[in-house]
């Protein structure tokens, strides 16, 4: 059972952080004017203003898309914002946050019988390598997986059909990290499909071709910088849009993929790429501090030389061979040692670390 709400009315303009208290608020824009509703699933939302009360407003009638019913009150609270928030019985269904200056988006929590244990997780660039190897530990560990990928769909595919065949909930979506509007769309899809973010990792990431600086296009620097830090930028932007309780989320977990790069500065090979990893290092500081009460964890986890398809990419199939007796552990990682990682990070196990890049280099 899945309520996926989208407000097909009209756009109800309360600035964030306006200081209007409830009543103030609820005479600016009353909540019956609201009107929210999907028209594929026929689920949909409707209020009644009870007129009798100025604490519970209005009265509320949810029709789900299995044709359950909730009928509940919506009660406005005194604070800064003056948002109402919605209860059932005892159970608060959702809380601030109903009257968006957005359209579409009420607070994209599961509704209670929708599954509501199962965490959920975004990986960028998850069809393959690394990101795939995450998928699959985060799958067996219970969340629901959405992968995403950019060309290789048939990967994509394969990965999704494996993880359900195990009993794992997935799905696939394309979109490039370093297109906007591929990745407002790709966060779309996911709030369409789960209706909650718990855990995001911006994993997608390329190399290019060997060559020095004095030899690099301006065209390989931006589309470097464009793929790995504007597309990380971008979808820790709309991963933090759903998760921050300032924008009535409930908190989660996110995790960036740096690279021992970004120390070693890969003279001679890519110092484009370790530029563009020393940025993920930052933003990962920088965000970790930023929503660090906001119910958000942000870490990094920085791999050396991983056995993945990117070596060849970058026209270096022969890569981890060549290197793998110049680390102190005399091998390559695995991309599941990376994963595990990650997967720690996104834990509860791992409640006290933010802003933390944890190197998973085999002591490089
Ligand atoms: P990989 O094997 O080359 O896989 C790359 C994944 O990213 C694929 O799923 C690919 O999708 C996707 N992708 C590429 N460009 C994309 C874009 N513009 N938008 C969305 N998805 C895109 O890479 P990997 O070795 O697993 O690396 C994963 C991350 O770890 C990267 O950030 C990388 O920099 C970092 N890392 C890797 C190593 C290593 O040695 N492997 C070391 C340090 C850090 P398609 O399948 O559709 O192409």
């Amino acid at each position: 059972m899945k309520a996926r709400w989208l407000s097909t009315a009209r756009p109800v303009a309360l600035a964030a952080g306006a200081a209007l208290v409830a009543a103030d608020a609820q005479a600016a824009c009353p909540i019956q004017l609201a009107a929210y509703g999907e028209a594929k699933s026929g689920a949909e939302i409707d209020f009644s203003p009870t007129g009798t009360s100025a604490t519970i407003a209005n009265t509320f009638r949810m029709i789900l898309d299995n044709n359950t019913v909730l009928d509940g009150i919506a009660m406005w609270t005194e604070g800064s914002a003056g948002r109402p928030h919605g209860s059932r019985n005892v159970s608060r269904l959702w809380s601030g946050g109903l009257l968006k200056s957005t359209v579409g988006r009420l607070c994209p929590e599961r509704l209670p019988g929708m599954n509501a244990d199962k965490k959920t997780l975004l990986v960028t660039g998850g069809s393959r390598g690394i990101g795939a190897a995450i998928c699959r530990q985060a799958s067996r560990a219970g969340y629901g997986v959405a992968i995403n990928y950019v060309s290789n769909r048939a990967a994509a595919e394969a990965l999704v059909a494996e993880l359900e065949a195990a009993g794992g909930e997935a799905f696939a979506v394309r979109g490039d990290v370093g297109n906007e509007a591929d990745v407002v769309a790709m966060f779309e899809a996911v709030d369409r499909a789960f209706g909650r973010l718990d855990a995001f990792v911006n994993n997608a990431g390329i190399v290019d071709v060997k060559a020095r600086v004095d030899e690099m296009s301006a065209e390989r620097i931006e589309r470097m910088m464009r793929i790995n830090v504007v597309g990380s930028f971008l979808c820790a932007r709309e991963a933090v849009k759903r998760m921050s309780t300032r924008h009535c989320g409930k908190g989660g977990a996110i995790v960036n993929l740096s690279s021992a790069a970004a120390r070693l500065g890969s003279p001679g090979e890519y110092v484009d790429y370790a530029a563009s990893k020393g940025a993920i290092d930052t933003l990962t500081v920088g965000l970790a501090r930023e929503v660090a009460l906001e119910g958000i964890r942000v870490n990094a986890v920085s791999p050396g030389i991983t056995e993945t398809d990117i070596h060849a990419s970058g026209g270096q199939p022969e890569r981890v061979a060549r290197m793998q007796d110049l680390l102190p552990l005399k091998r390559a990682g695995t991309a599941d040692e990376v994963a595990s990682a990650v997967l720690y990070l996104l834990s509860d196990a791992a409640s006290y670390i933010t802003g933390a890049i944890l190197n998973v280099s085999g002591g490089r």
